[in-house]
């Protein structure tokens, strides 16, 4: 049990775990989502423009440094509210013609240069080009240029009172160093350039170091003297021991201008040696790495040049930035290849071709999946402890089969047969007939009610009277397993034959030899005692279903008790007697409908250890004298009214209750019971949620009293209705039970609180030798976890013995009949 309780306690922990598993899960990923997108456009035009400025590129959209340089100004203009437009001067393609040609063009497009404030100019050609122009065209604007490779064109711009800006910084001889130093046994230096601005710049500096590094041998490559092809075959055959140094080299022969990413693929496809360059571009194309400046930086800081010029600030005094910052880039895969010292190589080289590692690769949705996984295991935990508390309720349930089984049997024997008789109990024959009988059958129906034998109780006790009956249903066998006939017990004192292929008279054999059988002396020690019955039959006759024979033929017995008893009557159509009473309680019921006919009882329920009162059974009556809930309740559901009653006993309980509470009184929980056919009374709780809300009657004073049948029907009407009980929160009882199934699993799963074992079984088990059934039952309930509530005690050595057995309730008259309520409330034990 305790080890259960734990496991509950783990079950409903985990649960608790795993949704807020799922939660935390869920905000990972909403985090790893919005991540993904926020990085993905960094860079937002700003929403509202603050200023306008134009930025001339030298290039195109293609050229190599134009992304980074895009990238850099973004940066620092568009937090500031600086929106740029782009014209370019494609100033590769067009040569020295360029400058002019880009003049008319600008002339057109942009005849309204006052709606910029600012002008933005990248590398020399554009420098160029607002030097020419600024008086006619950018009067009085700030200009501030990047990318300028010519130290001599930049330092005479900066001097300009309405110009400055950042000189490309050429990290030719970083490139160098690093490449000395990377292969000290290769001693060939060739320097691949042009003709062009920085390709002459790069020369110069290249072969300034000649000086600087005496034993080696410095070669220069210019390609604007050599044709494509040339270029291929002279970079195929350079010395096995030679360093390629690629620097700016777009032009050839021909004048053709090659784009960088042409260039670069052309030269590393060619060239086998170790290639190095001081540029950006290219990078993981096949160049193993260089120094070059760091672009984005430099247009960074360009944009923050402009921002101070457009808060007024006076370029005149702002100097040229000579210095941007470097980036050393090398291709990881080619170090490895090379198999070179990666320790000669600065601490913030960045590499390309680097296979990425598991956690750079997986690290941003890692803690996703870790939390994925934990998720999973949590509800795997709380599945398996699920099973596992199914599997502790089967081993318990297991342990005690033999109890259990035991029990099983018992009950369908109970649930079937007639204990002390040992044949058919009333349920079970009307059942079989109903099943067995059609219209065409041939059969009678015999009710045997031994006369006065309420005397026959009275005199000689109960066991005696109940051997009475033993003798007299011992005589009858070999009549009935002769014949093929079925006997059953009906009632206390009532037997019920069914005889095929017969239909009896008054004065036939059969008749006769079920009188001899009766009358025949009982032994009774020394002396023997004569009894008689009264015997009423019902014939099939083609028409008259099987159950109304039963009826039928006990409305004859009553016939002959009445004729005088000791006598047969068969039933004849004249016989209406029944019917009529029938007719007659139905009308007293309509009365008692118009004119308030009726009220309740209460039965106390007393708790067996304390001896206090626990709660109470509610019970109608009707106010008209002489008709009892055993007569009227059963016409009630005949006729389709008992939801009637139902709906009237509740008000006056819930009434009562708060009678009760307006007086002061503690309040018990009542329960009424409930008939399955008012299962069609569809606004039922409806109606008694809107009863305990009017009187404001918290829910768990009113319990539902249910027959056992109904929770074994199993329909959706039923369950929706227990299910709609329960969310009102009004606890379930179950009547009557004992006398309706006969296996014990499905308690397991009905939605019941308390369960009232009948007062069939108390009679019969409640007995010495035979009670250790009872005990066995209450302590299935109590592992079941449900309570019980014993019905029908009447005597204190019952009540003594279920004390002891653990009964939690008792409810009989022992203790209280149904009492009105004002006496109910009051009711103490004595
Ligand atoms: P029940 O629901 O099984 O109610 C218990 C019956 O056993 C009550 O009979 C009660 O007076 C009786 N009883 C309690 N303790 C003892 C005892 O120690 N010895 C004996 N011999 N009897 C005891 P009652 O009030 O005559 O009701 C008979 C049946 O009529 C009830 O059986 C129930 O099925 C039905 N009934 C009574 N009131 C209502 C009601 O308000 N609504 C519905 N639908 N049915 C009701
Ligand atoms: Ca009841
Ligand atoms: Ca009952």
């Amino acid at each position: 049990m305790d080890k259960r309780k734990t496991l509950i306690f783990l079950r409903n922990f985990s649960l608790l775990l795993s949704l807020l598993c799922i939660f935390v899960l869920f905000i990972f990923l909403l985090r790893f989502i919005t991540n993904e997108i926020d990085t993905n456009d960094e860079i937002k035009p700003p929403a509202e423009v603050r200023h306008r400025v134009l930025f001339i590129s030298s290039y195109d959209p293609l050229y190599f440094t134009y992304d980074s340089q895009i990238k850099g100004l973004g940066k620092s203009l568009y937090p500031n509210g600086i929106e740029y437009d782009v014209a370019y001067m494609y100033s590769d393609a067009r040569g020295s013609a360029s400058i002019d040609q880009f003049y008319s063009f600008i002339k057109n497009r942009f005849s309204n240069m006052k709606k910029y404030e600012a002008i933005l100019l990248g590398d020399d050609a554009a420098l160029e080009f607002a030097l020419k122009y600024q008086s006619e065209l950018f009067p009085n604007m700030p200009m501030i240029f990047f990318g300028v490779n010519n130290y001599d064109l930049a330092l005479k711009a900066s001097r300009n009172p309405y110009i400055s800006g950042l000189y490309e910084n050429d990290y030719l001889e970083e490139t160098i160093n690093l490449a000395i130093s990377l292969f000290p046994e290769r001693k060939t230096l060739i320097g691949l350039h042009d003709q062009s601005s920085s390709g002459k710049t790069d020369f110069e500096i290249f072969w300034s170091l000649r000086e600087k590094y005496p034993e080696y041998s410095f070669v220069d490559l210019d390609s604007s003297l050599l044709s494509q092809t040339d270029l291929v075959f002279l970079l195929a055959e350079l010395p096995k021991d030679s360093i390629l140094i690629y620097m700016t080299c777009y032009s050839d022969k021909q004048s053709n201008v090659y784009s960088m990413l042409a260039r670069t693929s052309t030269v590393v496809r060619s060239a086998s040696v170790p290639i190095f360059r001081n540029y950006v571009g290219g990078e993981g194309m096949g160049i193993l790495g260089g120094v070059h400046m760091d672009v984005e930086e430099q247009c960074y800081k360009a944009g923050q040049m402009l921002i101070w010029a457009l808060g007024n600030g006076d370029l005149s005094k702002m100097p040229l930035d000579a210095h941007t910052e470097s980036r050393t880039a090398f291709d990881y895969r080619l170090m490895k290849s090379f198999n070179l010292d990666f320790s000669l190589l600065p601490k913030d080289t960045i590499f390309y071709n680097r296979p990425e590692s598991f956690l750079s690769h997986y690290g941003k949705i890692l803690p996703t999946i870790i939390m994925l996984f934990v998720t999973l295991i949590i509800i795997l935990l709380y599945s398996k402890v699920g099973k596992m508390i199914s599997m502790t309720y089967i081993a318990e349930l297991k342990k005690s089969q033999k109890t259990l089984l035991d029990s099983q049997e018992q009950l369908t024997y109970q649930a079937e047969y007639d204990e002390i008789l040992d044949v058919l109990n009333r349920r079970t024959i009307t059942a079989w007939l109903r099943d067995k009988m059609k219209l065409d059958s041939v059969y009678s129906v015999v009710i045997i009610d031994i006369d006065d034998f309420k005397m026959l109780n009275e005199n000689y006790g109960h066991s005696l009277a109940d051997s009475i009956l033993q003798y007299i249903v011992a005589l009858l066998k070999g009549m009935v397993e002769e014949g093929g006939w079925k006997i059953a017990r009906f009632g206390g004192d009532e037997l019920l034959l069914v005889i095929p292929d017969e239909i009896l008279d008054m004065d036939c054999q059969t008749v006769r030899q079920l009188f001899a059988a009766i009358r025949a002396p009982i032994p009774l020690g020394d002396e023997s005692l004569a009894i008689t019955a009264s015997m009423g039959a019902s014939c099939s006759d083609g028409i008259t279903p099987a159950e109304q024979h039963i009826i039928n033929a006990e409305t004859a017995m009553y016939e002959a008790k009445t004729r005088g008893k000791n006598g047969i009557v068969i039933y004849d159509d004249k016989m209406k007697e029944k019917a009529l009473e029938e007719i007659r309680i139905k009308e007293k019921l309509q009365a008692a409908f118009d004119n308030d006919g009726f009220f309740m009882l209460y039965q106390p329920q007393i708790d067996t250890q304390t001896k206090q009162v626990s709660g109470y059974e509610a019970l109608v009556r009707m106010k008209e004298p002489g008709i009892y809930p055993g007569q009227f309740i059963p016409v009630a559901e005949r006729s389709g009214w008992i939801w009637r009653i139902g709906r009237i006993t509740t008000e006056l309980v819930i009434k009562q209750l708060a009678a009760w509470r307006d007086q002061g009184k503690t309040l018990h929980p009542v329960s009424v019971n409930f008939s399955s056919n008012q299962l069609n009374d569809h606004g039922y709780v409806d109606f008694v949620e809107e009863l305990l809300n009017r009187y404001d009657i918290p829910p768990h004073y009113l319990e539902i009293e249910i027959t056992e049948g109904l929770f074994l029907e199993k329909s959706v009407l039923a369950d929706d209705i227990f299910r709609r009980f329960k969310d009102l929160g009004i606890r379930l009882l179950m009547d009557d039970f004992g006398t309706g199934y006969s296996s014990l699993g499905y308690l397991t799963y009905i939605p019941v609180d308390v369960i009232k074992l009948d007062k069939s079984l108390v009679d019969t088990y409640l007995v010495d030798g035979k009670d250790s059934f009872i005990r066995n039952i209450i302590h299935l309930m109590h592992d079941l976890d449900k309570n019980m509530i014993i019905e029908g005690v009447e005597e204190e050595r019952q009540f003594l013995r279920l004390k002891e057995f653990g009964a939690d309730t008792i409810q009989g008259y022992f203790f209280s009949k149904p009492i009105p309520a004002d006496e109910a409330i009051d009711f103490t034990v004595s």
